[in-house]
């Protein structure tokens, strides 16, 4: 056996994952196809619950370049507009940040904690048995083999690892449609470049970051350095002869056509990529399993979905965390190999629900006057707040409630909120570590996890309300348990037995 871990992949996913994994202390080997970084544009930040589980896990300041979360003050749901700023509490944190430089900061980040990222390795084929995996590499001085106890398939859509353990895809891929994206100059009598917004005449005013719905088309823009526009525009019912070279002209002729007015494009400044793309389908699919055996998928590997609102990272992302810690625990002999099984069971419901959700923006953005009329009464319920609130939760997947067994209290299961704390600063800084933590707030419980602490952190502290005399939170941030009964068993149930048992002699010495 050649490694505890084999991760195929170093997209986001595949290089959290190392590095999650690096922190408990595990040296994972992660293969990646290509040599090099691509070039091409892909996300432009990360968008709800993730932005906060990249603050609990030390990762917000070297993402985002300062330790301030942002709160967005509004958003579109199907390119309706969501007025943010009338809820007194909400999720929808946003960090703007380059695909490709959050790879090079992750990847940074992983080295650091001793991770090697082998570049140019691509995994074509995986042949499982009882004990190990095994995956056939093609590497630069040739093909080699490796072996390790699970394999995790974090290869992006087209995995070879979900194909190859013969996992399925199912789903449906929208067609009827020309989407057309390139990252642009646009010409200063269209477009401020200090602040991005378009003044098009005879079409209007557009701001950067929306998505505007004409009868023609979708056209959605951000500006994200002064200049530099990332534009995508979406035309129905359109067919395009998709062997021809894409070109600036025909990005423009279709924005003008869905905008019905002059946008001049030119190429961006200052030798920013051009970046043209043109695509004719949508693939909106989950994996039938998480898991199969040994192996694992996470992020694009296990779900693909249209773009409305940015899930994809918000889903891939929180799956990493989810699974780090339990491969973690298992390989560190804590764990029993069935708290893998939870990771399916929680964490694909929940892409489930965000294909739901993403179904329904695209459907919201579509053609014709059915369409309008529902948009029309879509506008007039997102006036109300519960409505507003319940669709920015869905989206921020703050709504998530993972099974929490033998414990009924409100906050199992949940997101564990970050709260301030008088001795320690706040809840985030707490979960730096990676490892479980024990939060008493009563100074009655601590001594009972005593037994755990070489895997769980123990802190007494207070809050002004506290939500329960104590909270036990898993690695990713969710609350495992809370409450004053039941300490023991649910430190059993999510983290093993005991180093020694509670109440024997001296075991609370042990850390
Ligand atoms: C244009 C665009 C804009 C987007 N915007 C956003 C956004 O704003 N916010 C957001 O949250 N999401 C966005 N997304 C989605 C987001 O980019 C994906 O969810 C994310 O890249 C998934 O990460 P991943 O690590 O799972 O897979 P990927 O990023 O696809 O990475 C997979 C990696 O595996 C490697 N690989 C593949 N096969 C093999 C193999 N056989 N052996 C070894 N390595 C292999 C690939 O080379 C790649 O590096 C966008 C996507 C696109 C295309």
């Amino acid at each position: 056996m050649n490694a505890d871990v084999i991760i195929t992949g170093a997209g986001p996913n595949g290089l959290l994952l190392a590095g999650e994994l690096a922190q408990a202390g595990l040296r994972p080997v992660l293969l990646e196809a290509l040599p090099e970084r691509p070039a091409e544009p892909k996300a432009n930040g990360l968008v709800g619950r993730v932005v906060q589980a990249m603050d609990y896990r030390g990762l917000h300041e070297r993402l985002a370049g300062t330790a301030r979360l942002t709160r967005m003050d509004g958003f579109q749901f199907g390119a309706l507009p969501l007025d943010l700023q009338r809820l007194a509490e909400h999720s929808m944190f946003a960090l703007p940040i380059q695909q490709r430089l959050l790879e090079a900061r992750l990847e940074e980040w992983a080295r650091e904690l001793g991770v090697t990222v082998r570049h140019g390795h691509e995994v074509v084929d995986v042949r499982p048995d009882a004990d190990q995996v095994t995956v056939d590499v093609a590497g630069p001085a040739g093909t080699y083999s490796m072996s390790a106890r699970y394999l995790v398939g974090a290869d992006g859509a087209h995995s070879v690892v979900r194909k190859r353990s013969g996992i399925g895809f199912p789903g449906f891929t929208d067609t009827g449609f020309v989407g057309r994206m390139g990252q642009v100059g646009i010409d200063a009598s269209v477009a401020d470049h200090k602040t991005g917004v378009l003044t098009v005449p005879g079409a209007g005013t557009f701001r950067p970051a929306t998505f505007t719905r004409t009868e023609h088309g979708l056209f959605a823009y951000g500006m994200f350095v002064p200049g530099v526009f990332r534009v995508a525009v979406h035309e129905w019912d359109q067919t395009v002869d998709e062997s021809a070279p894409m070109t600036l002209a025909e990005l423009q002729e279709s924005l003008e056509r869905v905008l019905g007015g002059p946008v001049p494009l030119t190429a961006p400044p200052n030798g920013a990529e051009l970046g043209l793309r043109r695509s004719t389908d949508a693939n909106s699919r989950l994996a039938d399993k998480y898991r199969a055996g040994r192996v694992f998928l996470v992020g694009d590997a296990a779900h693909v979905q249209s773009g409305f609102g940015g899930p994809g990272l918000n889903l891939g992302m929180q799956d990493v965390l989810n699974l780090g810690w339990k491969l973690a625990g298992v390989l560190n002999g804590w764990a029993d190999e069935s708290l893998l099984d939870t990771y399916e069971a929680e964490r694909r419901p929940v892409a489930a629900r965000v294909q739901a959700q993403t179904r329904a923006q695209t459907a919201l953005v579509g053609a014709g006057p059915n369409i309008t009329g529902l948009r029309d009464v879509m506008t007039e319920l997102l006036q109300d707040e519960p409505a507003i609130q319940r669709i920015a939760d869905l989206m921020a997947g703050a709504d998530i409630r993972y099974p929490a067994p033998g414990c009924d209290h409100p906050l199992a299961g949940r997101w564990m909120p970050d709260l301030p704390l008088r001795e320690h600063g706040r809840v985030a800084e707490l979960m730096r570590s990676g490892r479980p933590v024990l939060l008493d707030f009563t100074g009655t419980l601590a001594e009972t996890a005593q037994p755990w602490r070489d895997r769980v952190d123990v802190y007494t502290d207070h809050t002004d309300t506290a939500p329960a005399d104590a909270v036990l939170i898993r690695p990713d941030g969710y609350v495992a348990w809370a409450g004053s009964d039941g300490l023991v068993e649910a430190l059993t149930t999510w983290f093993g037995d005991a180093l020694m048992p509670a109440g024997t002699p001296g075991g609370h010495l042990l850390s």
